[in-house]
């Protein structure tokens, strides 16, 4: 059977008197890879949000493995649920004065306290995952957009999360290093990552999610798989979004 590693059961989020979560119920299996898309505002990051703890939720429900994410209260508890569901942003946000493997090494060591022999071990590991073999020593400033972005990828998944979340990690990136950081991510969810992406890339979604969910104004108006999701969309608003971006 497979396992269901990502609840969310209608989750309501307000900012003050706004409310952006209107509602949101889906699950995520085990390996599986979810897209999100939709318009600027509809609510997408809040959604990753909610579901690593950075914003906690005013009604419902959202459970990741064995982490009530709605119940938790404590940076401990919070920091804990971040070991198995770990977020990539579109701002890499790498320490500048740190080589890449350092960067990749901080969380293990500084967070996780572990030997920092076995750490720099999986670090080269990680960076070669990423196809960064040979950049390990390279501080940021000397690497593309595109690999700092990959930098950041293994810096992530130092902590060996059961779930990745992205959130348009290619939105600020050339056209040229998009693709690079794309097929990572394929090679990830080839490899059984569990992955939930909120993405531009829409020939990227229709490849490899096995579902998009289209967001609006704080609702998700369809769930489909890709091939039903581009060739026949439903809502009136999913049919001028991708108007728009096809
Ligand atoms: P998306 O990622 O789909 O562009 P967001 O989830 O970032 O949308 O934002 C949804 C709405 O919530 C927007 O109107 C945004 O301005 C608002 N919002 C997001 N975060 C905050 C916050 N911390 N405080 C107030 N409003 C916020
Ligand atoms: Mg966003």
């Amino acid at each position: 059977m497979t396992e269901t590693l990502v609840s969310l059961r209608d989750v309501h989020k307000s900012f003050g008197k706004v409310e952006v979560l209107k509602g949101i119920s889906f699950d995520v299996n085990q390996g599986e890879i979810i897209c999100i898309i939709g318009p600027s505002g509809s609510g997408k990051s809040t959604i990753l949000r909610c579901i690593n703890g950075l914003v906690e939720i005013n009604d419902g429900f959202i459970r990741v493995g064995d982490f009530f994410v709605h119940q938790l209260k404590s940076d401990r508890e919070k920091i804990r649920l971040r070991r198995i569901v770990s977020m990539v942003f579109q701002q890499y946000n790498l320490f500048p004065h740190r080589t890449a493997l350092e960067n990749v090494m901080m969380a293990p060591i500084h967070v996780l306290k572990q030997n920092s022999k076995e750490v720099e071990e999986h670090a080269y590991q990680l960076l070669k995952k990423v196809r960064l073999q040979g950049k390990e020593k390279n501080y940021p400033a000397e690497l593309s957009g595109g690999q700092q972005q990959r930098v950041a990828i293994a810096r992530s998944l130092a902590m060996k999360p059961q779930v990745m979340l992205f959130d348009e990690v290619t939105a600020a990136l050339d056209p040229e290093t998009v693709k690079e950081v794309l097929v990572t991510i394929r090679e990830l969810s080839e490899e059984g990552m569990t992955c939930l992406l909120v993405t531009h890339e829409m020939g990227f979604a229709r490849e490899v999610a096995d579902k998009i969910h289209f967001m609006d104004r704080g609702v998700i108006l369809e769930s489909e798989a890709p091939v039903e999701f581009f060739s026949n969309p439903k809502h009136e608003r999913t049919k001028e979004f991708l108007s728009q971006v096809l």
